[in-house]
């Protein structure tokens, strides 16, 4: 496997020390423990040489916005890490559910009925249980991903009725725009009055907001592996 240049590599563990502090002091400002919220390091489009460092540093959750990629990258990584933790945080597609089940310990875009029933049949197939986070559509975005917020307490309902899942939290990305203040705030009342308490919000840009609204799952790309090379 490639090395990243020594310099490249002594900044993502300096980044990673930096947005960990930086969780750190969001939590005590908002009388949060820190116990309760996770650092996801979103790798999507960095190859393993960028990855390693962060492995090394000791970061164990790991985002992935492409099952295919996904696949290519991480067995031979876990294969030395095998504590790794890998999270799915772009739209999933129906002929890719039984690989994503495989593959990943964490899936946060659950968002249709469809994906429900695959998910429930592949996860019964393979014996496995990842953790399932439903996207929620936050700021009504026609483009976006995610169930619309006024159809969620019903979605969240079939899941657990219909299909017998267990629901672990909700996601969302709020309109890029906008100030999140307000979509965090809005997903952390659904989750609630749902009965759920983890939630995955904020990334590079406001993570610090999204924990002082209640984030459990906070997803960082750019602050700690820098700008992604298309
Ligand atoms: C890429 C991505 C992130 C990370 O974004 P940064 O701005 O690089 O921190 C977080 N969440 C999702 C869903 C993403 O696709």
């Amino acid at each position: 496997m490639n090395q990243a240049p020594a310099s490249q590599q002594a900044d993502i563990a300096a980044n990673l020390a930096i947005v960990r502090g930086r969780i750190a002091a969001a939590a005590r400002q908002a009388g949060r423990d820190l116990a309760t919220l996770s650092l996801i390091a979103v790798s999507k489009m960095h190859g393993p040489e960028t990855i390693l460092p962060a492995l090394a540093a000791g970061q164990q959750d790991f985002g992935e916005n492409r099952v295919q990629e996904a696949m290519a990258k991480w067995p031979a990584l876990r294969s030395q890490w095998p504590g790794v933790r890998l999270h799915l945080i772009g739209p999933l597609q129906s002929n890719k559910v039984r690989d994503a089940v495989a593959l990943f310990d964490v899936i946060h875009t659950l968002d249709r009925e469809k994906l429900a029933r695959q998910i429930t049949d592949a996860m019964a197939a393979q014996g496995r249980t990842p953790q399932l986070f439903i996207q929620v559509n936050i700021g009504r975005e026609a483009q976006k991903a995610g169930v619309m917020p006024d159809a969620t307490d019903r979605f969240i309902a079939q899941c657990r009725g219909e299909f017998g899942l267990n629901i672990y939290g909700l996601m969302c990305i709020p309109p890029a725009d906008e100030n999140p203040a307000p979509h965090f705030a809005y997903l952390a009342e659904i989750a609630a009055r749902n009965g759920l308490r983890q939630l995955s919000m904020g990334m590079s840009n406001d993570y610090k907001v999204a924990i002082a609204c209640g984030a459990t799952h906070v997803r960082v790309g750019t602050a700690i592996f820098g700008t992604r090379i298309k």
